[in-house]
């Protein structure tokens, strides 16, 4: 039996929760959730990271005198030994290499262990979610860009450390521009924040929709999953386009990287991934048909179970012994 804290390190926001563990059974007892700091570089972010775990300890339904340990599903560069994480991408002001398993253990009075947080999420599913009857699954995280963790005969895949980048494979040569410099990636395609700059492109090009005008009346200043939902529910004719093109892009990027893994189990999450449910994830798998070499036993497509915790739940499986 023991008593975990697992912390998914966003962009925008940091969750925590606590996770009693006793042999086959996890329950999670309580949660917590902070704005990611804008400012103060990451010891400020480091400081909100030790609150908001603080807050799910308070929040437990259950007096927890001592958590065993705590985990770190972390954006960037992660040395899981020395607990540095350096080049946090989206993180505002982390340029360096960051001592965050040492400074939080030390906030907290706990060992602290660090992973990828796509790696969490996806091993959160193997273990406790849409995974868990399966040997080997993708994980394929749909939001501001696109993550990928593989699982292969039960164990977390990582190559030398950066694997599973299945946002950043090429399924057009000379394609659309990526965030990562490159061309014709995948996220390029079907990323939100790709999808976000093409509506914008379409809209100054003359093109009527309703996205912008619902993300305004929604208050929001990007075009979240929520917004991409209300403007398909309205018909929307741009929102379904993008949506379409960003289907039929994932399609071939999944469908390429299960030719090469031949995985039982393709495990849909992510803020649109999971917004739409098994309707969605339906609809992935039809996309991939056509580009499945074994087309006669297509993988199972499924919709991530562990909604927003789950990069959380796969952080403090970190701490299981
Ligand atoms: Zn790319």
């Amino acid at each position: 039996m023991g008593t975990y804290g697992g912390i998914d390190l966003g962009g925008t926001k940091i969750q925590t929760i606590v996770m009693a563990a006793d042999g086959e059974e996890h329950r999670v007892c309580g949660t917590g959730r902070l704005p990611t700091p804008r400012e103060g570089g990451p010891r400020a972010v480091v400081k909100a990271m030790a609150r908001c775990m603080k807050e799910a300890v308070q929040n437990a339904g259950e007096p927890i005198t001592q958590l065993d340990g705590v985990g770190v599903g972390s954006p960037g560069e992660i040395d899981g030994a020395s607990g540095v994480v350096a080049r946090a991408g989206n993180l505002p002001g982390w340029d360096g290499p960051h001592p965050v398993g040492g400074e939080l253990s030390e906030l907290l009075g706990v060992p602290v262990r660090l992973g990828n947080d796509v790696d969490r999420a996806t091993w959160a599913e193997f273990v406790l979610g849409a995974g868990r009857e399966a040997g080997s699954l993708l994980g394929v995280f749909w939001g501001t860009g696109i993550g990928g963790g593989i699982v292969l005969d039960g164990k977390l895949w990582q190559g030398r450390g950066g694997a599973g980048e299945i946002g950043h494979m090429v399924i057009r040569h000379g394609g659309a521009r990526c965030t990562c410099g490159r061309r014709g990636c995948l996220e390029a395609y079907a990323g939100r924040a790709a999808m976000e700059a093409r509506a914008q492109r379409k809209v100054k090009l003359g093109q009527k929709s309703k996205l912008f005008e619902i993300m305004r009346s929604r208050d929001r200043d990007r075009l979240t999953s929520g917004v991409w939902e209300e403007a398909l529910g309205q018909g929307d004719d741009l929102a379904q386009q993008l949506i379409a093109r960003a289907v039929r892009a994932l399609g071939s990027g999944i469908a390429s990287a299960v030719n090469l893994l031949d995985v039982d189990l393709v495990v849909l999450g992510g803020g649109l991934g999971t917004r739409f449910g098994e309707e969605m994830a339906a609809r992935v798998s039809r996309a991939m048909g056509p580009h499945l070499f074994h087309d006669d036993r297509p993988p199972t497509v499924k919709v991530a179970e562990l909604g927003d915790l789950g990069g959380a739940i796969g952080a403090a499986l970190l701490c299981e012994p």
